[in-house]
Formats: structure tokens, sequence, C-alpha cells
């Protein structure tokens, strides 16, 4: 762990393993939190906050979350090996992520150069109002197992850039990467206690973040039942909250759409990282008469995908990220049946002796669904995506928002006029159109209803992280 720049055990010595999952086997063994640990590494944020990074020149926060995203770059490679090991991610994908991981620290240690607040003319000539913008306190950043580092620095960076102090808890599935990042911040010069990394499960360790009256802020990402539940928790001591939670966002695909590039976006949304991506459309709505050819397509590239070992340049899809959720995800394919859909392109693995682990699962679409079945309606979270069928644009719209989700949507049409009505009438936080859902560190990305609260990525991350002051000066 890091707390109060130095690396450290926890308190108690105790440690709990971070498993690979295409082998089973433990990788390391991880000092494991407790909440005393929780509450030395708030003190420690709150410390730095007080003494020196709050009133820390622009300039020179700049300056180092500059030198990290320097340091981080020379160590993309190794990073993106203890992903593969420690997530199961295909290493070309692993590397593929993590090589935009100095960019988001790029992104915003320029960002926070252009921080202001604005001189308002109020109605009243006696008086000179401005309004100045300041960082909160001490931030709690909750990440969870499926995009480790990147998600952590797409937390981290902002509030650090706005001038906050910072405690993260990785996920207790996936904690290898941040730990690594701790030794690159030490080396960074940042001062102690500006990032703090803690270890282990969401109770105790996240919830001690979360109850600590002293945390001004928690950053979580993750499913939606742990982000009600801190929701409800942060209300004690009303913290500021961005929650960016589950989805299951929707592909909107019309007759006169280019339905190669709509098959390729659909392949990929449930093979890239074993479809354990929140932005996922995972609900696939066809046009009657493409809906065939579209399925066909569709189940021929799921069949021929490259599954194995995360280790080889060759695999495209490797395990889901634990034996548990692998089981999970079985979970759904029975109650798919049992509901009346059926799961196609779902090639039996029991020949497959290369793969080491029960953590593999192959590729699968749910036909003959409708979006009332609990495969339309509820994240599966795995490489599992429901077709439903539609005929009128406006059958297709009330598909998309019949969901207590709101993240993202796909729309491919080649009429431009039925694009942009869709755009406002898809009540979702990112609508794409005519390309799949890629989000990138200079947009913001967050959800609408139960996907979140608050946006990550772009200028509106570093505003979330920051409180208005407004100043009335007597004249
Ligand atoms: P999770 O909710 O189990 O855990 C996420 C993190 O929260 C972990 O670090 C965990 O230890 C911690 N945590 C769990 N319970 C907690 C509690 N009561 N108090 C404090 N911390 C707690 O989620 P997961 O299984 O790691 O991740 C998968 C989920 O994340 C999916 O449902 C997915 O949709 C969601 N997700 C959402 C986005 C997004 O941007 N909307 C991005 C990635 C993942």
């Amino acid at each position: 762990m890091l707390i109060d720049g130095k690396e450290v055990p926890s308190l108690s010595g105790k440690t709990f393993p971070s498993i690979d999952p295409s082998t089973g086997k433990t990788l390391a063994d991880v000092y494991e939190a407790g909440v005393e640990d929780v509450a030395l590494a708030v003190g420690a944020a709150q410390k730095a906050f007080e003494s020196t990074w709050r009133s820390t020149l622009p300039r020179d926060r700049s300056k180092k979350l500059m030198k990290l995203a320097e340091l981080l770059s020379a160590k993309v490679e190794m990073m993106s090996w203890l992903e593969c090991y420690d997530a199961g991610k295909p290493i070309t994908a692993s590397r593929a992520w993590l090589a935009g991981g100095p960019g988001t620290l790029e992104y915003y240690a320029g960002c926070l150069l252009t921080l202001s607040g604005e001189t308002l003319e109020v109605s009243d000539r006696t008086l000179m109002d401005f309004t100045l913008r300041e960082p909160l306190g001490v931030c709690g950043l909750i990440v969870p197992w499926n995009f480790p580092l990147s998600i952590a620095l797409l937390k981290m960076a902002p509030a650090v850039a706005a001038g906050n102090c910072v405690v993260i808890k990785p996920s207790e599935v996936t904690p290898l990467s941040t730990v690594e990042l701790g030794a690159l911040v030490a080396e960074a010069g940042f001062p102690p206690g500006v990032v703090n990394i803690v270890n282990g499960p969401g109770d105790p360790v996240g919830a001690a973040l979360v109850r600590d009256p002293r945390v001004a802020k928690i950053s979580f990402t993750g499913g939606t039942v742990s982000g009600k539940r801190i929701f409800r928790e942060a209300a004690d001591t009303v913290k500021r909250l961005t929650l960016e939670l589950g989805g299951k966002s929707a592909s909107l695909v019309f007759a006169d759409a280019d339905v190669d590039k709509a098959v390729n976006v659909a392949f990929t949304d449930i093979v890239r990282n074993s479809g354990q991506v929140c932005g996922a459309c995972t609900r696939v709505l066809l046009e009657e008469p493409i809906a065939d050819a579209f399925i066909a397509k569709l189940e021929a590239k799921l069949r021929a995908v490259k599954l194995g070992m995360p280790e080889s340049t060759e695999t495209e899809m490797g395990p889901m990220v634990s034996s548990d959720q692998a089981a999970k995800v079985r979970g759904y394919v029975e109650i798919g049946k049992a509901e009346g859909a059926t799961p196609r392109a779902y090639v039996d693995l029991a020949g497959r002796a290369d793969l080491a682990s029960d953590a593999f699962l192959p590729p699968m679409l749910f036909h003959g669904a409708t979006n009332a079945m609990r495969v339309a309606r509820e994240e599966i979270f795995g490489p599992a995506l429901t077709v439903i069928r539609f005929r009128t644009e406006e059958e297709a719209v009330a598909i998309t928002n019949d969901t207590r989700y709101g993240l993202a949507a796909c729309v491919f049409t080649r009429d431009a006029g039925r694009a942009m009505r869709l755009v406002r009438s898809v009540s979702a936080g990112t609508v794409c159109v005519n390309t799949g859902v890629r989000s990138s560190v200079d947009a913001p990305f967050g959800g609408f209803r139960e996907s979140g609260i608050g946006k990550e990525r772009g200028k509106e991350a570093l505003l979330d992280d920051t409180q208005l002051k407004n100043v009335r000066y007597g004249l």
C-alpha cells in the first residue's frame, strides 16, 4: 500500500491472494488494509491537503502530473503484462488500453491550467461579485476490476489536478497494476499523502472510506447494487459523489445501415475484455428486413473468435476476470433458456484442453428474446448480447428507453435526419452514430438514471472534483 508517501504493509500484516484467472494460480499476496490503515491513509491525505497541495501552484501540480505520465510511459509494457495475468486480458488488448494511461495524466495536467472562476454582473452596484473554484479536500476513489489502472487514473488525475488529495482503493480482484502505480507516484515527487493506495475488499475497506467524515467525495465505479449502498451511506456525511454504475445499452441497427460495420461493433462489444465493459451495447435491436442476415454474420464471427490464453498475441478473447464471474454468466445461459431465448454461437469448450481454468467462456447471442426477459433487462457483464427485432423507429426508441439504465447507445443508419432524431430521443449519457461506444479522456462519459451520477473524463470530471465559492465584495 502507499500511505503518506511510503510503501507499507498493512498494520495487521494480513494478506490476500491475487489470482490469475487463466490458470487459477496465485500470482501474488497483497497486503490487506483494515479500517485502521484506511484511517491512516485518510489522515495523511488530509494533512497533505491542508499543508501543501491545496495551495500548490497550478503550474506545479501540472508538472507533477506530467512527470508521473513520463514515468508511467516507461512502464506501460510491464503494467500491460500485470493486467494480462491479474485480469486475464489478452496482452494485445491490455497494451492497447494501457497505452492511453499517460495521456489521461497529460490531459488533466493541461486541463487544470484552464480552471478559473468568473466575475458576475449582479444587480447591486455596491458589490463586486466573483466565484472561486476550489478543491473539495480528500477524495476516496473506489475502482472496479474491468479496467483497473485505466479507471484508477481516470479518477486520480482530475481529482489531484483540481488540488484534492486522494485515497485509491483498487478492486480486490485486480490490485497489482495499482500497487505498481504507487511506486511511480512516490518516484514522481508528489508531496507525501497527496496520493494514497489501500487494498482490500469493498467491505470493510471501501466502506471505511465512505463512512469517514474527513472524506469529502467518493468517486465509485462498479455495480449498481454497491453503488446504491454507497449512495445511502454517503448521505450520513453528505459527501459529493460520482457514480459510474452498470448499463444495458442498446445498439439500434436500421435496414439502411452499413450492416457489416454494425456487426463488427456488436462483435467487438462482447469479445473485448470478454464483454466485461460497462458501456457495451448488449441489447442489439435489429430492423426486421436485415435481422436474419445480421444474426447469421455475427454468429459466424463469434464462432470463429480466437479464444485462448491471454499471454498469446493470437488471442482475441481471454478468460473472464474470475471463475465466479464466469459462473454468473453461465447462470444467465440457464435463465435465458428458461425464459424462451436460445443462446447461439455458444460453442462447447469441453475439448479445449489448452484452456486451463473454468474462467473461460465462449461468446454468445440470445436469439428469440423480448425486452421483458431478464437477459434483456439485467446487466450480465460477460460475452453475451441479446438480439431483439423491431419494425418502426418509434418501437426501437421505446425498447431502447425501456430500461432502468441509461449509459450509452449506438445508432446505425444512413438517414441523417433519423440519426439526429434518435440522438435526441434516446435517453443515455453517450449516443454514438455509425460507430461503437468508444470513450476517450477528452469527452465526458457518465450515465443517466440508474447508470450513475456525474461524469468521468473530459473537463466535466475536473469540475466535478471542485466546489464553487461565491465572493461578494462590498465596494
Ligand atoms: P463492485 O461493485 O463489486 O466493486 C467495485 C469496487 O467497489 C471494488 O473496488 C469493490 O471492492 C468496491 N466495493 C464493493 N462494495 C463496496 C461497498 N459497500 N463500499 C465501498 N466499496 C465497495 O463491481 P465490480 O464487480 O468490481 O465491477 C463490475 C461492475 O462495475 C459492473 O456492474 C459494471 O457495470 C460496473 N462498471 C461500470 C462502469 C461505468 O463507467 N459505468 C465502468 C466499469 C464497470
